[in-house]
């Protein structure tokens, strides 16, 4: 398909739990090297968002399309490892019988055993943690392992990467640097990025665009300081005020 297609594209996805829609007609659209912060209350509909996106959950209806071309309808489906997805969730735990380069490079299917090694010892320099390059999760602290974590979900360059809160594990002191330098090298790798938070501050940091959701819709869409400085409705407005 044509290059100017976004890297990714919902369209029209519903998703239903015994009988109750859950996430009620969404459409996206994300462009390369650019993060969508999907913003709202707790059970609104965020991760199963994602989790259809990834494809671990069917959707009822609706088509995604990855730079142009469609994965998954529901006569038609992409399995979740051919989707050229990461994930980053924030109990996305470690596979704890491996070590940090093993599971760093976990999903580093192409390249000689040198070049996979070179890529993962720049990842781990990137997160700062290549001193444990051949020690195991369990001697890492819980924000450190969130680090390898992130560093194994970049490893295979995806095309998108989605994200469930993925700071929020982090201390304060580490966030802020731990989420620039993420940006920085989804930003390189040219990389669509969907981010589920509930902090707006977050959201106003990272953003290109800011989509709120509410009992499964999105119910407003824009540049976070459109967004921020004319809320649609009180539950926006709330929801800026609520974080400080
Ligand atoms: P959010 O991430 O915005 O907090 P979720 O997408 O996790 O919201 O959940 C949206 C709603 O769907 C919630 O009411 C949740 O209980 C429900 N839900 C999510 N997954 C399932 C499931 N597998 N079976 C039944 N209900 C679910
Ligand atoms: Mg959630």
């Amino acid at each position: 398909m044509t290059t100017d297609a976004p890297r990714l594209e919902i369209k029209d996805i519903c998703c239903a739990f015994d009988g109750r829609r859950v996430v009620d007609n969404v459409s996206l659209r994300i462009n390369r090297g650019q993060v969508t912060c999907l913003l709202g209350p707790s059970g609104c509909g965020k991760s199963t968002t994602l989790r259809v996106i990834a494809g671990v959950e069917m959707q009822d209806s609706g088509e995604i399309y990855v730079d142009g071309k469609l994965i998954c309808d529901t006569a038609h489906r992409v399995p979740p490892e051919r989707r050229e997805i990461g994930l980053m969730f924030q109990d996305f735990a470690l596979f704890p019988h491996l070590s940090v380069a093993d599971n760093v490079g976990f999903g580093l299917k192409t390249g000689g055993k040198a070049e996979r090694r070179a890529r993962i010892e720049e990842l781990l320099e990137r997160v700062d943690l290549k001193r444990f390059i051949d020690g195991f999760p369990h001697q890492l602290s819980g924000g450190e392992q969130q680090r390898v974590a992130l560093a194994r979900a970049l490893a295979p360059k995806p095309k998108i990467m989605l994200m469930d809160e993925p700071f929020s594990g982090l201390d304060n002191r580490l966030r802020d640097g731990i989420r620039d330098e993420t940006l920085t090298i989804l930003k390189e790798q040219d990389t669509a990025v969907l981010l589920v938070t509930h902090e707006p501050e977050e959201a106003m940091r990272m953003a290109d665009e800011i989509a709120l959701m509410r009992d499964g819709r999105i119910v407003q869409q824009g540049a976070p300081y459109n967004v921020y400085t004319r809320p649609m409705d009180r539950a926006a407005v709330a929801f800026f005020s609520d974080a400080n």
